[in-house]
């Protein structure tokens, strides 16, 4: 999993030099870049095949696209999203899920006032639907953005829907059958660990 981690900032990375055009980078510029040491960014990449060259250093646009394939970023990946309140709402609206090839085709709300409305311009579903859409749109990604105390219930009805992996937004730990894969994000922990760094502010 660390590797897959840092091979997403690597792609991250490379795709923002990429639209400003920079054709080269070496390993030095990238720990530079990414924190991540140099030693280790030519590790991670020998185990993918033979990339860059002695002195010119690797060229971004093909390594972006060979870390592309690595994550299977190369191909539009259907997102469903659960979910249409604040968080779901901005998630939904960023505009660089797509331009990485992540499409939310539906997003699907149990709330009847928000139920037939659209979230930007896609149309909020009822959840109870869930099961019969998906056997349509197929998609095998879901973003969980309900509150915890919905969070499993609704995890259940994605994995029933054949959802194969989950980005979990809600502070809750949601158990999930073999076969599927979470991952969770919580900005407050980031925050919690970047606290740790502080320096108390009379020092
Ligand atoms: P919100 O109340 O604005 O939105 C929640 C939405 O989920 C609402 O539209 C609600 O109708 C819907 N919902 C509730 N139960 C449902 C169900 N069973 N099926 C389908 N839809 C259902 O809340 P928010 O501020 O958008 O936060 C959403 C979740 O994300 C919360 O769990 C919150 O704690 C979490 N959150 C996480 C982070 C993070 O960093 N991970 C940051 C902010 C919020």
């Amino acid at each position: 999993m660390p590797t897959l981690e840092r091979l997403a900032t690597y792609f991250k990375y490379l795709s923002q030099i990429e639209s400003r055009n920079v054709e080269a980078i070496s390993s030095a510029a990238m720990e530079e870049a990414t924190g991540i040491h140099a030693a280790q960014f030519r590790k991670d990449l020998s185990y993918f095949g033979e990339f860059g060259r002695p002195g010119v250093g690797y060229d971004v646009r093909e390594l972006r696209q060979r870390i592309a394939r690595i994550l299977k970023l190369e191909t539009e990946q259907r997102v469903i999203l659960i979910g249409a309140g604040n968080l779901g709402s901005a998630l939904a609206g960023y505009d660089g899920l797509a331009r990485h090839s992540f499409n939310i085709l539906a997003v699907f709300d149990n709330n009847p006032n928000k139920i037939g409305r659209k979230l930007w311009d896609i149309e909020i579903l009822d959840v109870s639907r869930l099961k019969e859409v998906n056997r349509e749109l197929r998609a095998r990604i879901a973003i969980l953005t309900v509150p915890a105390g919905a969070a499993q219930s609704t995890t259940d009805a994605l994995v029933d829907a054949g959802v194969k992996v989950i980005l979990n937004f809600a502070p809750t730990t949601i158990r999930i059958p073999e076969g599927v894969f979470v991952r969770n994000v919580c900005f407050i922990q980031e925050l919690a660990v970047l606290s740790y760094y502080l320096t108390p502010e009379n020092e």
